[in-house]
C-alpha cells in the first residue's frame, strides 16, 4: 500500500493570474524583464505589511514587536520594517550602519551577539543602542568605553536561561552557551552593574528558533517571565525592558503546519496581568525575524538545460545554493527535506514531472529540489523557492564557484 505523503502546507500568499505567479502586483514574468538578469531575491512589501498586522492583531497591544534583522538585512526591506515595528535587533557593527539609517529611535535598537569587538562596542555607545550584554568581561569593557566616551551605556542582561526551548529548530539558551549570562551568574552581575556607570535597561531572554509547536512557546514564555521577576529582585534599578525572545517558526516542509498564532497570544494575554504586578515599569518585547520575513521572500532563477540521467530528470538552473544554502539543506537541518518549489510562469501547467532541480555548482549538494512534482519546464522556464525571506542570501556561501551575485528587489 501506499502510504500518503504529507504535502507543503498551501501557499496563499501571492496570487496566480493567467498560470503566472504575482508578486509585489505585478507578474514574475514581467518582474524578470524589470530586474534584468536572474537569479534574484524578491521581496514582497504588502506581504510584509501584513503580516506584521497579523501579529498585532493576535499579540496583547501593549507588547512590542521587534525585527531581528539579520533574517533579511537588505536595507530597503530594514527601512520598509522599521516604519512598522517598534524596534530593530541587530548583531553587528554592519547591521548597525543599516538600523540606524532608519528613522528608527537608537533607543529602540538592541544589540545581541557573543565576540563584540571593541569598535562594535564603542560605535553602539555612541549610537546610543541597547546594548545585550553577553559576559560579565563584556559589561566591564561597556563601561571603561562609557568613561572614555562620557556617555552613559544603555545595556541589557542577556541571559542564558536555565531552561530550554522544546521543539526549537536551534537552541539557544539552556545548558552551556555562548550566548548571555548563566542566570545562576546574573545576581552577582547585577551587583557589579550597580557599581558601573551603566543605564540598565533590563533583561534579554532568548531560547530558541523556528518553533512551530504552540505548547512549547507558552511554556518558554511561562518560564521566561518568572526567570525574569526572579532576577529582578536583584536589579539595581528597574526592569524597564523584558526581551523575551521569539522564535516563532514558519512551515517549510510536506507535514509542517502553521503556528497557531491565536493560541499564543491567547496565552500571551493569560500571563500578562500576573506580570505587570510583579514587573509595572517593564515594556515587554518579542523579537522576530524569521516570522516576519520569510514567508514575503521568493528565490528566482531560470532553467539553463534539462537533462535526463539513467532514468532521472533534472532541471539545471541559473540559481543554487551559493545564494540560497538553507534550500539546500546545509544551513542547520539534519536532514534535506524540500522547500516549496514551483515554475513561477507555469504554477499549474499543463503536463506535470517529477523532477530534480539542481545548480550550477561542482557538488551534489547544490540541490533545490529533490524529485518533486513540477509543471513541465523548458529552457527560460523560471524556478521559484518559496519561504525564502529569512536566512536567504545573507546567510550563504556566496564566493563559492565565483559564480555572480543573486540581486535583491522588494517589490
Ligand atoms: C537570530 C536571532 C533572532 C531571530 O530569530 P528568528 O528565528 O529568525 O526569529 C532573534 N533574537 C536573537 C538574539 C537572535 O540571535
Amino acid at each position: 500500500m501506499n502510504a500518503v505523503r504529507p504535502q507543503h502546507a498551501p501557499l496563499t500568499q501571492f496570487e496566480v493570474v493567467d498560470d503566472c505567479l504575482q508578486i509585489g502586483g505585478m507578474a514574475l514574468t514581467r518582474l524578470v524583464e524589470r530586474v534584468g538578469s536572474t537569479p534574484f531575491y524578491a521581496y514582497d512589501r504588502a506581504r510584509l505589511t501584513e503580516r506584521v498586522a497579523l501579529l498585532r492583531r493576535h499579540l496583547p497591544a501593549e507588547i512590542h514587536l521587534h525585527y531581528a534583522m539579520k533574517a533579511n538585512p537588505m536595507p530597503a526591506v530594514v527601512q520598509h520594517m522599521a516604519g512598522l515595528v517598534d524596534g530593530i535587533d541587530i548583531a553587528s557593527g554592519g547591521e548597525q550602519r543599516v538600523a540606524l539609517d532608519t528613522p528608527m529611535d537608537p533607543g529602540m535598537v538592541s544589540f545581541a551577539g557573543p565576540g563584540k569587538s571593541e569598535r562594535d562596542l564603542s560605535c553602539a555607545v555612541a549610537g546610543g543602542v541597547v546594548i545585550n550584554m553577553e559576559s560579565a568581561a563584556e559589561m566591564e569593557r561597556i563601561a571603561v568605553i562609557g568613561q572614555r566616551l562620557q556617555i552613559r551605556p544603555k545595556v541589557a542582561v542577556r541571559v542564558n536561561p536555565d531552561f530550554e526551548l522544546k521543539s526549537s529548530g536551534m537552541k539557544m539558551g539552556g545548558g552551556p552557551k555562548q550566548f548571555g549570562i548563566d542566570a545562576e551568574e546574573v545576581p552577582a552581575v547585577l551587583a557589579r552593574l550597580g557599581e558601573l556607570d551603566l543605564a540598565f535597561q533590563g533583561f534579554h531572554i532568548y531560547s530558541g528558533s523556528q518553533n512551530l509547536k504552540v505548547e512549547a512557546i507558552a511554556e518558554a514564555h511561562e518560564k521566561t517571565f518568572a526567570l525574569a521577576i526572579r532576577l529582578a529582585q536583584h536589579a539595581p534599578s528597574p526592569v524597564l525592558t523584558l526581551n523575551i525572545g521569539g522564535g516563532f517558526g514558519i512551515p517549510y516542509f510536506p507535514g509542517e503546519e502553521r503556528l497557531d498564532l491565536a493560541a499564543v497570544g491567547a496565552n500571551l494575554k493569560a500571563l500578562l496581568p500576573a506580570v505587570k504586578q510583579q514587573l509595572p515599569h517593564t515594556q515587554i518585547v518579542i523579537e522576530l525575524g524569521r516570522y516576519l520575513v520569510a514567508e514575503a521572500g521568493i528565490y528566482v532563477s531560470r532553467v539553463i538545460e534539462r537533462k535526463h540521467s539513467r532514468g532521472q530528470t533534472y532541471l539545471v538552473t541559473d540559481g543554487g545554493l551559493h545564494h540560497h544554502l538553507s534550500n539546500s539543506g546545509n544551513f542547520g537541518q539534519v536532514i534535506r527535506k524540500n522547500y516549496p518549489v514551483a515554475i513561477g510562469n507555469k504554477m499549474r501547467g499543463g503536463e506535470r514531472e517529477t523532477v530534480s532541480v539542481v545548480g550550477p555548482l561542482c557538488t551534489p549538494l547544490d540541490l533545490l529540489a529533490d524529485k518533486m512534482d513540477l509543471a513541465h519546464a523548458d529552457v527560460g522556464d523560471l524556478v521559484v523557492v518559496f519561504q525564502s525571506g529569512a536566512y536567504g542570501l545573507s546567510a550563504s556561501p556566496v564566493a563559492f564557484l565565483s559564480h555572480p551575485m543573486a540581486l535583491e528587489v522588494l517589490v
